[in-house]
């Protein structure tokens, strides 16, 4: 990553696979489900952009049910996740907090303070290997706003450090603030997760309880689809060369959410520079976990979580997935370029898949 005679960097290309894809892969998934005329139900699907990325929706639903409100009732959800949250709009509430007075408590929305707090659960959790004021090392790594073609140096990362707590973000019944000079929280390990949550709360009060919702590859779930069966998601082969999945899983409710470095990476000197920074040391992450999916309750918890693990690594995320309850499913690329399922018991238990067949890996 670093010249280590000049300390600077060589530059590198940056790489994010078009998220479309996921949407293509689930599109493939439901496309191969059977028609919907055994169960009395039909299935509608919505699709739309959000916070830089696509969404998609299925819902299986009665025949003659009005599904007219439900494409704008959806963006509405994501589109309020968005003005909140995003670090690519100057005057979103979370920007405006970014600037807002050091030590000064600013008033914020129901949604950020939930987002906020879930943060700072998983945070307190992993021992900082989740942390939303990651935002001026994921900047300095050129995967912020600008397309930075330079890397840091190491003492512009010692310098940054300085600026990365998470125990810097105040947290108050009257609001939230920065307690130190320079903090700049960056919620887009968090936010699409929660986004997903907020789609299915809108469909929820349309009175739809069958569902599939997908924001940037985030997932949320609730009953069954209109065959009957749980939802079919593949969990993708981490492998930007193939369009597979290396192992279907059937869900009927919660959150599923998948952390990689094959999505959105710079390419320097021919390494994988993955924009998952490490908050400890300020680097990149840099060992073979490939990709690591979490399934929870709700999206936003497996999004933090997902993101968490992938700092962790394979060992080290495993061993306190295993301790906290965390449903895990970790790919880890081996030698010879291939990828080894890592997973916890609770994983396998939430795949309804793999209850309704005998033992093994998710099918
Ligand atoms: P994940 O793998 O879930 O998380 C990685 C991201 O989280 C990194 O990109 C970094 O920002 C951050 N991060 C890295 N390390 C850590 C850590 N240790 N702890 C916590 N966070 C970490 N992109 C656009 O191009 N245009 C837009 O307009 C745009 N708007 C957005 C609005 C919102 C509200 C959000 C949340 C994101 C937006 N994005 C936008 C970014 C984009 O949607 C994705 O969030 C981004 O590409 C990473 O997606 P991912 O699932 O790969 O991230």
């Amino acid at each position: 990553m670093l010249n280590p005679d000049t300390n600077k960097s060589t530059g590198g290309r940056r790489f994010i696979l078009p998220l479309v894809f996921i949407g293509a892969m689930f599109a493939v998934l439901w496309w191969r489900a059977p028609s919907a005329d055994d169960h009395g139900l039909v299935r509608d699907q919505f699709a739309g952009m959000t916070m830089g990325t696509t969404w998609s929706v299925v819902v299986a639903v009665e025949e003659g049910f009005d599904v007219s409100g439900v494409d704008e009732a959806v963006a509405d959800a994501l589109d309020g996740v968005d003005l909140a949250m995003s670090t690519y709009k100057p005057n979103s509430e979370l920007m405006r907090l970014n600037r807002y007075p050091v030590g000064s408590v600013m008033k914020i929305s129901a949604g950020l303070r939930r987002v906020l707090e879930k943060a700072a659960e998983v945070s307190a959790a992993t021992g900082g290997a989740f942390d939303i004021t990651v935002g001026p090392l994921v900047d300095r790594w050129g995967f912020g706003p600008e397309d930075l073609e330079t890397e840091p140096t190491i003492s512009e990362i010692d310098s940054l450090l300085l600026r990365v707590d998470w125990k810097s973000v105040g947290l108050s019944p009257e609001g939230a603030s920065r307690a130190r000079d320079g903090l700049r929280l960056d919620l887009s390990a968090i936010a699409k997760g929660f986004g997903a949550d907020m789609a299915a709360t809108a469909l929820e009060e349309l009175g739809i309880s069958r569902y599939l919702v997908e924001v940037g590859g985030e997932i949320r779930v609730r009953g069954h689809s209109d065959h009957g069966r749980p939802w079919q998601i593949g969990v993708e082969k981490p492998d930007t060369m193939t369009r597979e999945s290396v192992a279907v899983l059937g869900l009927t409710s919660g959150g599923m959410a998948t952390s990689g470095d094959y999505r959105n990476y710079r390419e320097v000197d021919g390494k994988r520079v993955s924009h998952t920074i490490d908050p400890r040391t300020g680097w990149p992450i840099d060992h073979r976990l490939a990709s690591v999916t979490v399934l929870a309750d709700d999206c936003v918890t497996a999004d933090a979580w997902a993101t968490a693990l992938n700092v962790l690594g394979p060992d080290e995320g495993l061993s306190l997935a295993k301790e906290a309850g965390i449903a895990v499913y970790m790919l880890v690329r081996t030698a010879d370029g291939e990828f080894r399922p890592r997973m916890t018991d609770s994983f396998a238990d939430r795949n309804a898949n793999r209850r309704e067949s005998d033992e093994g890996n998710p099918s």
